[in-house]
């Protein structure tokens, strides 16, 4: 036999919307997508980015030559900025090292192949319960191994999150610990202010190597609450990675976006720890995409376009609260067995609906309503007047 046994393609919420892309029914409702659709479900570009698409194909000094294997360095600087603050003292130290990633996944894989490679305290990444799959994936890929703290409370629905200090407070020293700055996908909670202190408190009691993936950076609340805890941690004089994602914030999916910052205790460290990130980036891929960075660069870099981006993007978790009311409203109205509080509770592009895999199969194959089997559901695939009909099929679901 020339190969070993395959394994088969995970079941990712990408691979779900495309599945429910192609089934023909007209009453398909697609809530798998982590993407942002309007509230008449439509693709949104937004008008900064059209804009900058524009100044970009105007520019004689646009080309398609190369970027180095960091890729491009004002946007790494801005990316910087925007996710640790423009007045951060890591920046100003220049304790910060940066590269572009491709998008937040790519940037997250390049730093979990960093910790496996250089960090020497631990080969555990400590992972919420649940997390984002590719999380698990990730780190196992890297060779590390895998261990959860609790974090999703089955009975409040919100977050454990004294259970969450007991495991973090009971992991072995220098584990590294993987948070979610905002928008936990797949289950929409986040820890309040106060309770990211506990959280704070107990990584630098344990000595815990935080990795913070903030994919959902202005997409929650806005760009600054959105960032805090992530600053916290900086500010507190941690050493951490961040990865970060322009994919919701700019609506860049495909051009495939992000940034990876590894916050030092030293600026030599720093410069170390940037040729090595460069050093891993080589035979993976060596040089990121050029486009959607250039379009952030654009943005970000220009006051006026990137007021207009602000002034865009914070529609958009207006719009997102609305839905889960809407949801919430059909829910009630159809009388779903449960209670539904939930929805409404939780934050950011998702909700954890509590439905089972089961019930998850039952809603795409009757009902032609595409979720991920964990029942995680995304509310940018809502339009107002499909609520009902996804409340019915819940209802069918629930009584199957
Ligand atoms: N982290 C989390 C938690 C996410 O939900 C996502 C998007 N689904 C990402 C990272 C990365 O997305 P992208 O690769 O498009 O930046």
């Amino acid at each position: 036999e020339v190969f070993a046994a395959w394994r088969p393609a995970a079941n990712t919420a990408i691979g779900i919307s495309q599945a429910a892309a192609a089934d023909p029914s007209p009453d398909k409702v697609d809530l798998s997508v982590g993407a942002y659709r309007t509230e008449e479900g439509r693709e949104l570009i937004l008008g900064a980015v059209r804009e900058a698409q524009r100044r970009l194909e105007a520019d004689p000094a646009t080309n398609h030559e190369y970027l180095g294997h960091g890729g491009n360095p004002r946007f790494c600087r801005l990316a910087a900025e925007l996710a640790l603050g423009a007045g951060s003292a890591a920046l100003a130290e220049g304790r910060v090292a940066s590269i572009q990633g491709v998008s937040g996944t790519g940037s997250l894989w390049v730093g979990a192949a960093f910790l496996s490679r250089y960090y020497r305290r631990s080969r555990v990444a400590l992972l919420s319960a649940p997390s984002w799959p590719l999380h698990d994936l990730m780190m196992e890929r890297a060779g590390l191994e895998l261990r959860r703290y609790r974090y999703y409370d089955e009975t409040t629905r919100g977050l454990d999150y004294e259970g969450m200090l007991e495991d973090l407070r009971a992991a072995p020293q220098g584990t590294i610990l993987v948070l979610q700055g905002c928008g936990h996908n797949p289950t929409g909670v986040d820890p309040t202010p106060q309770q990211w202190q506990g959280i704070l408190a107990a990584a630098q009691e344990r000595q815990l190597f935080v990795f913070m993936d903030n994919a959902y950076q202005g997409f929650v609340c806005d760009l600054e609450e959105d960032a805090a805890a992530v600053r916290l941690f900086v500010d507190a004089g941690l050493e951490l990675l961040v990865a970060q994602s322009f994919s919701k914030s700019m609506g860049l999916y495909g051009e495939r976006v992000g940034a990876l910052h590894l916050v030092a205790a030293s600026a030599d460290v720093a410069r170390g720890a940037e040729a090595a990130l460069q050093e891993l980036i080589v035979p993976m891929y060596a040089t990121p995409p050029k486009y959607g960075a250039a379009i952030a660069t654009t943005i970000l870099a220009d006051p006026q376009l990137r007021q207009q981006w602000q002034r865009e993007l914070a529609e958009l978790p207006g719009s997102m609260l609305r839905r889960r009311q809407q949801l919430y409203d059909a829910l009630q109205e159809v009388g779903v067995p449960g209670s539904w509080e939930h929805i409404l509770k939780q934050r950011g592009m998702f909700s954890y609906t509590g439905l089972t895999e089961a019930q998850c199969g039952h809603l795409m194959e009757r009902w032609h309503v595409y979720l991920t089997p964990d029942g995680r559901i995304s509310l940018t695939g809502l339009t107002g007047p499909r609520c009902r009909y996804v409340a019915e099929a819940f209802k069918d679901a629930i009584l199957a």
